[in-house]
């Protein structure tokens, strides 16, 4: 779906008035192309601590200009705020202001990221107050930055030294273009799990993904991005829609697999249809969802347990069914699409809240039954640009896509990349969260 006013409002008459009226002046994204540079422009990394240097020497082995001082009018294309050391909230300041002098010197696109310990792992009250005050001020800065850049933070947990290989795949993935439409968001790394990937640009080489809900919209996006990593695909629907997935699956050199996933047995069919081709399975993608939006007073059964048997308790007997079976095992990948509707509630849609944040608690309960080195996550979209999205009347629908901190509704390949990403090996060390790519949904959580 095309966002008119997107296109209006950065061509030449309507720009200076949208300027003037203090409209919101959304821009086109920074979005992975492959071949592009992975950053658009020097990366500053600003940081004391020991991590800090380490990290440097990592990113210059990515052949990144990466500079340790900003130079007045230096244009950059990143900035990197080391903050693991910090032991009391005044330590903060000097690098703090030592990026905020550098801000205005940002690109269009460009990225901030900040490497912090969470305030969870100390009992020092300096300390935590350090660690949540580093939350709050990227939350913030997220808010004010302009011209698609996005800022997000990486917790890493205390004794892993911020060089680990998932901090490295996470901060890959917060600098890059597949992470566009992330934005005010953290990620923790919770164990020194994960390989480095094969090939930074298909890193999922030689997969066998299955992804249900793969027909059209967000599912058909997430089956392209995955084979454009490098995994073999099998894409998954209702028998109703059958030949639009057959669609998919021919496109991506794949197969389709009919069928209804809240089926008792949807697991194990998944199960044999990948032993049988392939021998293995390692990502699942929990996409299929549906809605059957009504206020509360007014729902019925039907409303409500349909939504709930294909949102949530056919997530939660599949993934029983995959953790029994040795063609799903280690280093296995199960992602799940939860919603900012779960976290941040939204009107009419209790049942489907009530499945989203369902999605969010099973897999941090899930994460600790994963057998090792693999990882369970959710990814929470906000306003995504899809047939869902483009049902809902004009007027609401202007508002809804607007309120986010860049200003726009997310694309379906925004949330792919990022269950691209949390599928990759470099990933394996975050697991049990939920990642929003919401672009800072300025409403609720
Ligand atoms: P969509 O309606 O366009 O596509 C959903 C697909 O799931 C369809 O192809 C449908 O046939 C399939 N499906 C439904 N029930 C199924 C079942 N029982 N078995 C197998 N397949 C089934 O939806 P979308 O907008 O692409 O959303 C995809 C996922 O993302 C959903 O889980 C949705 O809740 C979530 N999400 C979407 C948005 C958004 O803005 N579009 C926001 C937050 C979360």
């Amino acid at each position: 779906m095309t966002d008119t006013y997107l296109n209006l409002v950065n061509a030449a008459p309507f720009a200076g008035v949208a300027k003037r009226l203090g409209l919101p002046r959304p821009v086109e994204l920074r979005r992975y192309r492959p071949g592009a540079p992975l950053v658009d422009g020097p990366v500053l990394l600003v940081g004391t601590g020991a991590g800090a240097q380490e990290l440097a020497d990592e990113l210059l082995g990515w052949d990144l200009d990466v500079v340790r001082h900003h130079r007045p009018k230096q244009r950059l294309g990143a900035i990197v705020l080391v903050l693991d050391d910090v032991t009391d909230p005044t330590a903060l300041s000097a690098p703090v202001l030592a990026a905020a002098e550098a801000l205005r010197d940002l690109r269009p696109g460009g990225r901030v990221v900040t490497l912090s310990r969470p305030a969870a792992d100390t009992t020092d009250p300096a300390m935590a107050a350090a660690r949540r005050g580093v939350e709050g001020l990227l939350r913030s800065l997220a808010h004010e930055l302009r011209g698609g850049a996005t800022g997000n933070g990486i917790l890493v947990r205390d004794g892993l030294p911020v060089t680990v290989t998932s901090v490295v795949g996470a901060l890959r993935f917060l600098l890059s273009g597949r992470s566009a439409f992330v934005d005010g968001q953290f990620l923790t790394v919770v164990d020194g799990q994960g390989t480095p990937d094969p090939d930074a640009d298909r890193p999922l080489t030689g997969k066998v993904a299955v992804v249900t809900g793969a027909a059209r919209g967000i599912g058909a996006a997430i089956a392209r991005t995955l084979h454009r990593d490098g995994a073999h695909v099998i894409a998954v629907d209702v028998p109703a829609a059958g030949e639009a997935l057959a669609g998919v699956a021919n496109e991506l050199g794949g197969t389709a697999l009919q069928l209804d996933i809240t089926a008792p047995d949807a697991g194990e069919r998944i199960l044999a249809h990948a032993r049988d081709r392939h021998g293995r399975l390692d990502v699942v993608v929990h996409n299929a969802g549906i809605t059957r939006d009504k206020l509360l007073a007014n729902m019925d059964a039907a409303r409500w347990d349909s939504v709930i048997a294909v949102n949530i308790a056919a997530q939660l007997r599949m993934n029983e069914q995959f953790l029994a079976s040795d063609v799903f095992g280690a280093g296995g990948r199960i992602v799940s699409l939860a919603s900012t509707s779960g976290i941040a509630g939204n009107r009419g849609q209790t049942n489907y809240a009530a499945s989203k944040a369902g999605v969010m608690g099973m897999v941090a309960a899930t994460a600790g039954l994963m057998p090792a080195g693999a990882t369970v996550n959710a990814v929470a979209p906000g306003f995504i640009e899809t047939e869902m999205t483009a049902r809902i009347p004009f007027a609401t629908r202007e508002v809804a896509r607007r309120l986010n901190s860049l200003q726009q509704g997310g694309r379906p390949t925004d949330v792919a990349e990022a269950i691209a990403f949390l599928a990759s090996d470099a990933a394996g060390g975050i697991t049990g969260q939920t990642l929003r790519v919401c672009g800072q949904n300025l409403v609720g959580a």
